[in-house]
């Protein structure tokens, strides 16, 4: 059984159908690329799989569970799902290493201790293990991501979305964050990323997803998807 389970999935905003019927399986330890321009319904999609959003209908099951659409049990599945932004929405006035532990030790209740260790672990893992003690604004933006990816580890999620994660970065700081994603999947984490980062997605990831008009266009190997696109819609997209 696959690790997520997607099954026609459809959202509408109004009168706007953004979403229309997309059905997809993630393996665990999978790693996939979703790409599209903007506006094809990329965000919307990972905001559905982590509760943000809830969906007009079709179901979604991670890990044998259905996620049903309320709010109970939204919450729960938030826990087992982590979310990491384009903006890195850290505590300013928080160290990073509290910022990690907040999760931890508010919504899981961890004792102040226990949650603490297991940030340190996690900032160790991002490459920030000198700087616990830094507030955001004495980290560069690529660190401040770095701790937002430790934040969302320690919730011990079964899968990680990532919205563009790189996107808000200086171009010579995007390489750290996105090396700490690649450790991460070769550590066998699930990885569901929308990117904008092309080579990275040929390299890394073990599926693509071409999503255009709200609906998944394309899926396939990196290497089908960047070298023989089907559609014309694709073809012009990586064309741009
Ligand atoms: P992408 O991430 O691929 O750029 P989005 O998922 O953000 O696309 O948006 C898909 C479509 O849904 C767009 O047309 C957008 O304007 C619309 N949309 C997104 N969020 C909302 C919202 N909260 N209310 C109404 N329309 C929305
Ligand atoms: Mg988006």
């Amino acid at each position: 059984m696959a690790l997520l389970e997607i099954n026609h999935l459809r959202k509408s905003y109004g009168q706007a159908e953004v979403l229309k019927n997309i059905s997809l399986d993630v393996d665990r330890g999978e790693v996939i690329a979703i790409i599209g321009k903007s506006g094809s319904g990329k965000s919307t999609f990972l905001r559905c799989l982590n509760g943000l959003e809830v969906a007009s209908s079709g179901d979604v099951t991670l890990d044998g569970v259905r996620l049903i659409q309320e709010e109970k049990s939204l919450k729960r599945l938030r826990l087992k799902v982590g979310m990491i932004f384009q903006q890195f929405n850290l505590f300013p006035h928080l160290s990073a290493l509290d910022n990690v532990a907040l999760g931890p030790r508010v919504v899981s209740g961890v004792a102040r201790e226990i949650a603490q260790k297991k940030a340190h672990v996690m900032l160790d893992k991002v490459g920030l293990g000198a700087r616990v003690h830094a507030r955001p604004s004495e980290l560069s933006g690529g660190q401040q991501q770095r701790v937002a990816i430790a934040r969302a580890l320690a919730m011990e999620p079964l899968i990680l979305l990532c919205d563009e994660i790189t996107s808000a970065l200086d171009p010579e700081l995007v390489g750290e964050v996105l090396a700490v994603v690649k450790h991460l999947a070769a550590e066998g984490m699930t990885l569901l990323m929308v990117t904008h980062e092309m080579r990275f997605a040929r390299d890394v990831c073990t599926r693509v997803v071409f999503m255009h008009a709200g609906h998944i266009h394309e899926v396939g190997p990196p290497e089908e998807i960047f070298t023989a696109p089907k559609t014309p819609e694709l073809r012009q997209f990586l064309g741009q």
